[in-house]
């Protein structure tokens, strides 16, 4: 139940002054359907007017003229602009209009009568010239403030309009309940939540606009405590989800032995950690996070082993039929050693192979399925699921999760949840996009790895780069060719790396396979199997690479523009050669023919040449990122945020956190007078039911 003080911050847009039908869909459009969500526009800008004359004008500012209406020009031919003069006691001032309506104009602008005008001075002739002034009458004059936010305008819907729109908002904005903990207030020297609002909304200066500004703090922390609660509360509803106690047994330790390698330091942090959560009695919800080649497999084999090993079925789902056959061929002879059966299920099975691992799943004979899609089929029945891994979690929807996840059993509890992915995240994205579950991190690759030396061409040199790669294939190498999405469609980057491959056959006289988007999967997926499998020598590749497919005799990676490329994404891409013992090269071809590279470039594509460690990029590619919606939050379904820079206000982050954790507890149901308080914070940020109404 929203919370009855909220009612007229709940209330439809078009509740607004000046809403009418025609600007309600802009202003939806712009802000979303609500009074709060016009009232939570932020200004982009503020611009600040000065008295000035004709004589006096600064060009490039803005300007109020008092002016007496002298003639209106209305041009003869349409499109041409509209014209009106008017004079100072120092000179005239020209206002002009691309557009609009001349007798809309001569009622603003009456010959003889004298206005305010405003506007950003231009020189005409060397005369003033103001494009699409504001006009107030010499009684409006108070209304015109020396210093105004500005607004993201946007067809149709002017800065001003929506500042007069934002202006209603805040008289629908009563004061609240104060939410946030008393002594961190008086620490912060936060204003209350409605006074930030308006100072948000009428700042006096720049610096009030400033991240750093404390109503603005004050409306940040506010926000990205709402986050943290809301991500709290997924962790709490988890946490009191009983799940079926799992401990390490026999199996377990028959498939340490099995396994060809002793486990480094960061993988049995990450499997205490595991085992820690399996054995509590609680539902985990943990994310194993590692660079490419980190060895999350080996982790999550143990977690799939101590399932069986407590007489649980567990199951290793990847997003793809490649990996999850790769998957299968390198874990199910271990498994198999440490008395643990195994079977695989993809889309492609034959009906009769198809039947009996069903049935064997079914009866609980196999205690792991590893697979694709295919797991979360409603035709798949488990005896006693207790235990899902998700490999490269991201290309998976939080459904298709939790249609894996429903196959438990009640009886014995919810499925403990295993994520991995293979993209390193900073913490503060850690907090705002995983907030709910736990972070296991694998800092430190396994031994052997021969580093990758990362070198940084311009295209010019592809000639070179060349030939050197033609030796390389002739003494048994193999090499990945990425060219990037660059063109405004797909079709034409398909062409481009087409002519790419057809290039590349005939200049190095090798097989060169092709994989790219648009092709059907288990096409894509055979030319990938063909390269895994050493047929092909060299896979010319939109970013279509399958992260996590491990091909170690692949010890060249040529990626073309990687200036365009995110700098994890190029990590990403690098990370598939150096897998094996075989010294590894990365080539960054940068920019078409010979033009340079701008600064940020440099130092992004430096960066990569300078370390491999992949948090290190990713906190340095969040850092040069900056702005937006860096987070990806949109995608996540929380909108992204509206006063908070995660960057900027990181250290709000962190103690929102802290914060939202700490209340809930202490007060899981909110039954204290802060907790009160929270509830109507948590409502006010709720973006669920947003399409008016009450509910
Ligand atoms: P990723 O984290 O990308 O899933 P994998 O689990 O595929 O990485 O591991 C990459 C490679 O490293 C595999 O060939 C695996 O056998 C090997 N590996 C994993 N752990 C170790 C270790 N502790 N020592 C040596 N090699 C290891
Ligand atoms: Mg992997």
């Amino acid at each position: 139940m929203r919370p009855q003080i909220l009612f007229p911050l709940f209330a439809d847009v078009s509740s607004l002054k000046g809403v009418g039908p025609k600007v309600l869909p802009l202003v939806q459009k712009l802000a979303g359907p609500l009074v709060r969500d016009v009232l939570f526009l932020t200004p982009s800008g503020l611009i600040t007017r000065q008295p000035m004359t004709a004589t006096n004008a600064i060009e490039g500012q803005i300007g109020i003229f008092e002016v007496l209406v002298d003639r209106l020009f209305i041009p003869g031919k349409p499109g041409a602009p509209i014209k009106v003069r008017a004079t100072d006691d120092t000179g005239f001032v020209h206002m002009v209009w691309f557009g609009g309506s001349a007798q809309h104009i001569e009622r603003l602008l009456p010959k003889g009568q004298k206005r305010l005008v405003a506007g950003k001075v231009e020189r005409f002739n060397n005369e003033v010239q103001i494009a699409h002034p504001d006009v107030y009458t010499l009684e409006q004059a108070g209304e015109i403030a020396a210093v105004e936010p500005v607004y993201p305008a946007t067809q149709g819907l002017s800065s001003r309009q929506i500042r007069k729109f934002v202006q209603g908002a805040l008289e629908h904005a009563t004061e609240l309940p104060e939410w946030q903990d008393e002594a961190w207030l008086k620490k912060s020297r936060f204003p209350g939540w409605r006074t930030a609002l308006e100072r948000l909304h009428s700042p006096a200066g720049e610096p009030d606009l400033a991240p750093e500004a404390v109503a603005r703090q004050r409306l940040a922390y506010d926000e990205l405590f709402a986050h943290q609660l809301a991500l709290a509360r997924r962790r709490r509803i988890r946490q009191i989800t009983p799940g079926p106690v799992i401990r390490p047994g026999e199996a377990s330790e028959r498939l340490l032995t099995a396994l060809p390698f002793a486990l480094t330091g960061a993988q049995e942090r990450a499997i205490e950690e595991i085992r820690h959560d399996l054995a509590s009695g609680e539902q985990m919800g943990r994310l194993l996070q590692g660079d490419v080649g980190s060895g999350k497999t080996a982790v999550a084999a143990l977690a799939l082993a101590d399932a069986a090993a407590s007489g649980f079925q567990a199951a290793l789902m990847a997003p793809t039929e490649i990996l999850a056959r790769q998957h299968y061929q390198r874990l199910s002879p271990m498994l198999d050693a440490a008395g643990v059966s195994t079977v695989l299920l993809t889309g492609r099975d034959t009906p009769a192979e198809r039947r009996a691992r069903l049935a064997a799943l079914a009866s609980g004979e196999a205690q792991v399925a590893i697979g694709t899609h295919a797991l979360f089929q409603d035709a798949v029945r488990f005896d006693r699921l207790a235990l899902a891994v998700i490999d490269e979690q991201h290309r998976f929807g939080v459904n298709e999760r939790q249609r894996l996840q429903a196959k438990g059993d009640p009886r014995t509890g919810g499925v403990h949840l295993l994520t991995m992915s293979a993209t390193p995240i900073p913490r503060t994205l850690e907090l705002t996009q995983y907030g709910e579950l736990e972070v296991s991190r694998l800092t430190e690759k396994p031994p052997g790895r021969t580093p990758v030396t990362t070198a940084v061409l311009p295209l010019a040199r592809i000639g070179e780069v060349a030939k050197r790669l033609k030796a390389a294939l002739d003494a048994g190498a193999q090499a990945y060719w990425i060219c990037p999405l660059v063109a405004e469609s797909e079709a034409s980057d398909l062409a481009a790396a087409e002519a790419r491959a057809a290039d590349l056959r005939r200049i190095l006289q090798v097989e060169v396979g092709l994989a790219h988007g648009q092709m059907a999967g288990p096409e894509r997926e055979a030319v990938m199997a063909d390269f895994a499998d050493g047929r092909i020598p060299l896979l010319v590749a939109t970013t279509v690479v399958e992260v996590g497919v491990d091909v170690p005799n692949a010890s060249i990676m040529v990626i073309e523009h990687a200036d365009r490329f995110g700098l994890a994404q190029l990590h990403q891409l690098r990370g598939r050669v150096g897998r094996g013992t075989a010294a590894s090269t990365c080539l960054l071809l940068y920019g078409g023919g010979d033009n340079g590279l701008g600064d940020t470039a440099r130092e992004r594509l430096e960066t990569l040449r300078r370390t491999e460690d992949g948090f290190e990029i990713a906190e340095e590619d969040f850092r040069l990122r900056g702005g937006g919606d860096p987070l990806g939050l949109k995608q996540s379904g929380f909108p992204a945020y509206r006063f908070a820079d995660p960057i900027r206000h990181r250290s709000l982050l962190l103690a929102a956190a802290d914060d939202a954790r700490l209340v809930l507890g202490r007060d899981p149901d909110l039954l204290s007078p802060r907790g009160e308080a929270v509830k109507v914070l948590e409502a006010l940020f709720d973006w669920r039911n947003d399409r008016g109404g009450v509910d």
